[in-house]
This record gives structure tokens, C-alpha cells and sequence, in this order.
């Protein structure tokens, strides 16, 4: 949808909402969140019993969605013993499905520029001290040779404010951009495999542009799911503060064939426990609708953000124990899901979240527009759209998880190879995804030791390598292995970007 720059909020609102991509979602005229059952559940003050516990790991380990009630009953544990047993079974949960891998990628900032007014955000539209910046294509050219030449990262979540410049054609010809990039590199050429986005809701249309240009998970953050709590936050007559054209906006994804989705709740705005069963519900209602649940479930907790009302104290007001049960209860609740866990969290929190069985996590991330060209400048801190808790480098994360025993992947195969959606999401739950993932993972892992590591890196990272290579080949057929290995030695000739 080509949309005229010069438009007031109050007319791009209204040019951009389309109750005919609302309406039919809908069950009569009520939602997918009930508020009324949702807070039913939350009021039960009882906590539960070991067994009925229990029941409900077990239905996780299977591979099954909880219910609502049954996550608000995971809600309720406070018994230590309880806890430690939910937080091992998430563990076991995450390992089934993505085994002992961890997926990084960094987030690349575009715009700043925004038409709504939310509350918790730098970049909202009355922030007059915020400095707007939309990158050119060849400042985005720039960005992108740092992360894919100098750092070494795959996977980028491309984000966008709201507004008429930053249409779905610049968020098209930005990814274009992105993905034509090869940089040099110690060994070879890095460049982007997987383009994420994280933009504001879109119609079906401009969906179908952004499928065909490849994509690939689309992101939109829910932020609350309680409705009441939504209209104060998102004041005005703004595109944002309409609930349901952001509730429904991952259906559109899917009418448009965008079936890799990623919804997620800002954590610290209000009862952090209403968030998690408006997640799980959200998941279920995609289950329902389309047979695919979401790719990944983000949790970000709000961070300080400058001249944003409701973000500039020190807190997020969700306390680091309850936002590691959090992070248990959805991985036990939506156990194929990916979990996405940013460095807004501090190096220890993201540690204990891998442990709970979180799958994702970004570093070496700048979070301005224009940032990876600035970084270390005075410029670049000025930018930001909130403050970071963990600054950690690439390097410095692989060789943290290396040394608990965990590889860093930077596969993208599932989505060049059509593994999206529905099929992945099957490939998961039955465990068999993991088996690409697992060769894949060690394939790319060796071409960014190779391209970007330190020969001390390389020897931290060597026993895991080694083991992950040594489980190929017990558990895998040996012509097979035969032809991993052959793979193997082709990147350590030099050869690039090669995967199942
Ligand atoms: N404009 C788009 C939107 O709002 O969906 C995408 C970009 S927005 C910068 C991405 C996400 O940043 C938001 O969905 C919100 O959850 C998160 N965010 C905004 N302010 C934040 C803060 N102070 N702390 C942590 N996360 C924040
Ligand atoms: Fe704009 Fe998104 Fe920030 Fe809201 S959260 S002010 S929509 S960039």
C-alpha cells in the first residue's frame, strides 16, 4: 500500500486500519483474549497439588499446548521442589525440540521515525528530543557489512517505528538491500541468510510483499493483552492504540503466507501473569486457526527509556524471580515454540533463561538507527532506544555457552529450504527438526570459528564441536555421516555456506 508521506496521524489512522482485516477473525464480536475467563483463572488463590502438577509437565513433555488452566495452575506453584521440577522439565522440553543449540542474531535498527505515542517508548511521536533518522539504502548497505563482515552474524531482526516514510516498500527494498550484501571475511565472504522483521501490524497485501521478498519471521509484540490497560498506554487516535488491528495482525501474516510469526508481551506494563495466559491463548488461537502456532514468543521486560513516562524508572516492576517462572511456565506452555531472550536481560538472567530453555538471544547489539557504523561514539548512546543489560560480544557469548557445553547455531536452512510454518512446526514436535538442525549447527558453527573466532576461541570452542560431531555419527546412519563429513572438511577448504 503506497501511503502519501504528508499525511496527519489522525489520516494515516484511518488509511491504515481496515476493518475488513479485523472482522472475519473475529468469533462473533468478541475476541480470542476473554479478559473476564482470564481473570477467573488468576483469581484461583489455591496453590496446587505435586500431582495435578505433575499431570501437566507430562502433557508438556509430550508435545502438547497447555490450556489456560493449566498454565495459571503452573502459575500458582511456590513450592521450591515444584519448581526446580518445572524448570528441569522445561530444560528437557527445549532439548527435545532444539536440542543443545542456541541461536543468536542481532537487531538492526532503521527507523526511528513514528507516528504513535506509546508511553513507554523513546521513540514515540512526542519525544520531541529524539533525533529521527531513517538509514538510505547505502547507509543500510553499511550497517549490514558490520554485522555480516566485521561481527559475523546470519540472522538480523530488522526494526521499524510506524510511519509513512517507512512504508512496505522501504521495509521491501531494506531486506533487498540486506540480503544482496557479501562482505569479506578472514576466510571467505559473510553475509545475511535470514532477514526477521519487527515492524508495526501490516495489511494481507502488504504481507504478500514482504513474503515475496523473503522474509523471515514477522515480528509484532502484542505489548499487553489487556484491553484496558492498551487504551491508556497507546493514547490518541493512533494506529497503535487500535487493540484489534494489532491483535489479528499475525492471521493477516498467515492469509499472506507469512507462517513463520513471532508474537511476544512487554513485560513490567501490567500483571505479568495476565501476559502470559494472553500468550498462550494467542498461540492456541493460531494452533486453532491455521494449525501453526507461533515460531517464536518474545518476553522482553521494559527497560528505562529517555522522556518515555511510563519507562523512565529504574525498574520494570516484574521481579528477576518471577520473570524466570515466566520464562518456565511458556516454555512448558508453548513447547515448540522458540524462545526469544534479548539483551535487554542482564548476562546472569540470560544464563539462568537458557538453563529454563530459552532458544534465542541476540548480542554484539546496537540499538540505534545507525549504531553499527557509530558504535562507541557519543552519537551512538544518544540514539538508543532504551538501555542494554547485557553488552556482551558475539565472540564473548559463544565461548560462555561453549563452555556449559552448548553450541551457538547460525543455520538459516529450515527457511531457505521451505521448513516454515506447518512444517516445522510438525519437524519440532516430533523431534526430527533437531536432527537437521544438529548437523546444520555444527556446519555453520565451524565457518564462523574459521571466519571470525580467535585461535584461543577456537580452542574453548573445539570440545563441543568435537562431541557434537561425535553424536552425528552415533546417531546417525554412516552414509550420512559420510556426507556430513564431507561437507565439513569442503568449509574447512574454504567453501561457504553450505547446509541439509
Ligand atoms: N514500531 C513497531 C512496534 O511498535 O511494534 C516495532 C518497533 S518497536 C521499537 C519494538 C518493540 O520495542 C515494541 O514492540 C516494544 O515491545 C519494545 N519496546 C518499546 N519500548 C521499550 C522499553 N522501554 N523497554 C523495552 N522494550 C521496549
Ligand atoms: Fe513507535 Fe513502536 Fe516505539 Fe510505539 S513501540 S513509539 S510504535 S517505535
Amino acid at each position: 500500500m503506497t501511503i502519501n508521506p504528508n499525511l496527519t496521524a489522525a489520516e494515516y489512522t484511518h488509511t491504515v486500519i481496515r476493518p475488513s482485516e479485523i472482522d472475519p477473525y473475529l468469533d462473533g464480536d468478541r475476541d480470542f483474549i476473554d479478559d473476564c475467563a482470564i481473570r477467573a483463572e488468576l483469581e484461583t488463590p489455591a496453590a496446587p497439588g505435586a500431582g495435578r502438577v505433575r499431570d501437566i509437565i507430562a502433557k508438556s513433555l509430550a508435545m502438547q499446548t497447555l490450556s489456560l488452566a493449566e498454565t495459571a495452575v503452573l502459575l500458582r506453584v511456590d513450592d521450591p521442589d515444584l519448581l526446580a521440577e518445572m524448570n528441569a522439565a522445561a530444560l528437557r522440553v527445549k532439548k527435545f525440540v532444539y536440542d543443545n543449540r542456541i541461536v543468536t542474531f542481532a537487531p538492526l535498527y532503521l527507523s526511528s521515525l513514528c507516528v504513535n505515542n506509546c508511553l513507554y517508548c523513546g521513540f514515540r511521536q512526542e519525544n520531541k528530543y529524539e533525533v529521527r533518522r531513517r538509514l538510505t539504502l547505502a547507509e543500510i548497505r553499511r550497517e549490514t557489512e558490520v554485522l555480516a563482515g566485521n561481527i559475523g552474524h546470519k540472522r538480523l531482526i530488522a526494526v521499524f517505528g510506524e510511519h509513512p516514510a517507512s512504508s512496505t516498500e522501504y521495509i521491501a527494498e531494506s531486506l533487498r538491500t540486506i540480503y544482496s550484501v557479501e562482505a569479506p571475511t578472514r576466510c571467505g565472504v559473510g553475509a545475511i541468510r535470514r532477514v526477521n522483521v519487527n515492524a508495526a501490524p501490516l495489511p494481507v497485501e502488504d504481507l504478500k510483499i514482504l513474503h515475496e521478498v523473503g522474509i523471515g519471521t514477522f515480528q509484532v509484540f502484542q505489548e499487553t493483552y489487556q484491553r484496558d490497560l492498551y487504551a491508556k498506554i497507546h493514547p490518541g487516535n493512533t494506529v497503535k492504540s487500535n487493540y484489534r488491528w494489532r491483535l489479528y495482525c499475525m492471521h493477516r501474516a498467515m492469509e499472506a503466507g507469512v507462517d513463520d510469526v513471532g508474537i511476544g508481551a512487554l513485560f513490567g506494563l501490567g500483571d505479568w501473569r495476565f501476559e502470559v495466559l494472553g500468550l498462550v491463548a494467542h498461540a492456541r488461537e493460531l494452533e486453532a486457526k491455521f494449525n501453526v502456532g507461533p515460531h517464536t514468543i518474545s518476553f522482553p521486560r521494559l527497560e528505562p527509556a529517555c522522556n518515555a513516562p511510563l519507562a523512565s524508572g529504574a525498574g520494570s516492576g516484574v521481579s528477576d524471580a518471577d520473570f524466570l517462572k515466566l520464562v518456565t511456565v511458556l516454555r512448558l506452555a508453548v513447547p515448540y515454540t522458540g524462545m526469544i531472550v534479548t539483551a535487554r536481560e542482564s548476562r546472569e538472567i540470560r544464563n539462568e533463561c537458557v538453563s529454563r530453555g530459552c532458544t534465542q538471544g541476540d548480542c554484539d547489539s546496537r540499538i540505534g538507527v545507525g549504531a553499527y557504523q557509530e558504535a562507541g561514539s557519543e552519537q551512538e548512546a544518544a540514539k538508543q532506544q532504551f538501555l542494554l543489560g547485557d553488552t556482551r560480544s558475539l565472540e564473548e557469548m559463544v565461548i560462555d555457552l561453549a563452555k556449559k557445553g552448548i553450541i551457538t547455531s547460525f543455520c538459516t536452512a529450515a527457511y531457505r529450504c521451505g521448513r516454515t510454518g506447518g512444517c516445522i512446526m510438525d519437524l519440532l514436535k516430533t523431534g526430527r527438526e533437531g536432527q537437521f538442525c544438529k548437523v546444520n549447527a555444527v556446519l555453520t558453527f565451524r565457518e564462523w570459528l574459521d571466519d571470525f573466532a580467535s585461535p584461543e576461541t577456537l580452542e574453548i570452542c573445539r570440545p563441543v564441536l568435537e562431541a557434537e560431531i561425535a553424536a552425528i555419527r552415533d546417531d546417525f546412519k554412516p552414509s550420512f555421516f559420510k556426507e556430513f563429513i564431507a561437507y565439513y572438511r569442503r568449509l574447512e577448504n574454504g567453501e561457504r555456506d553450505l547446509y541439509f
